[in-house]
């Protein structure tokens, strides 16, 4: 799967539209303090479902709609377009590319999209769970995150490195399967009584 394009109008300082076309191989976006840089990273993780404002370094969801500089008015709606293309079905759906829209209005409306039919927020994160590109994966590392994880306990710093080599999730998974286990072992307890006493 490869992110193609990346659409931004009236996100934080992209008041204009703006589209990013990814190319083959590595992207890198260079700019001077304060133009913009870190908002194209947060303008991802927003369109993908971020649901913390503190997240995007704002108070309130609606900061991330474009609140106008000294020769340019307020906007009063935010939105993001990612396109992916999933030709190998990365993503598990049948689409080869796919669409992921979000809008944010300042009277709070919002709206997310997937190739233009309107789904909830839990439709966007069921596609990507398991798919290491979720809210909490380790895909998107932004500068505060690289100082929290060198300064973390080792304990915490594993579970990082768990997280990215994608061994987190089956723990996960152990860990349900061992709570399932011992319901079962405390249901077969209680035949086992039950057997006893009607003997
Ligand atoms: P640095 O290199 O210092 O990390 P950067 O290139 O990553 O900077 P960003 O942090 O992405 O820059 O952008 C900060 C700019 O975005 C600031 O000028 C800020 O005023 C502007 N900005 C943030 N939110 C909004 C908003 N809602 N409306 C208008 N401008 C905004």
């Amino acid at each position: 799967m490869k992110l193609k394009t990346l659409e931004i109008s009236g996100f934080k300082s992209f008041a204009q539209k703006t589209k990013i076309d990814f190319m083959p191989g590595i992207t890198g976006v260079v700019g001077p303090n304060g133009s913009g840089k870190s908002n194209i990273i947060e303008a991802i993780r927003w369109v993908m479902g971020e649901q913390s404002a503190k997240g995007l370094r704002g108070d309130k969801m609606a900061d991330v709609i474009f609140g106008g500089t000294a020769d340019r008015k307020p906007l009063n709606r935010a939105q993001v377009i990612i396109t992916f293309d999933n030709s190998d079905h990365y993503l598990q759906t049948d689409y080869t590319e796919i669409q992921i829209a979000r809008t944010l209005y300042r009277t709070g409306e919002s709206k997310y999209q997937i190739n233009g039919t309107t789904v909830r927020l839990r439709d966007i994160q069921e596609l990507f769970m398991d798919s290491g590109l979720g809210r909490e994966s380790f895909s998107i590392i932004s500068q505060g995150r690289v100082e929290q994880i060198f300064s973390a306990k080792p304990a915490d710093r594993r579970a990082v490195i768990e997280e990215v080599a994608g061994v987190y999730k089956y723990k996960q998974n152990k860990d349900k399967a061992t709570a399932e286990l011992s319901g079962v072992q405390d249901k077969l307890d209680r035949v086992q009584d039950i057997l006893f006493e009607i003997r």
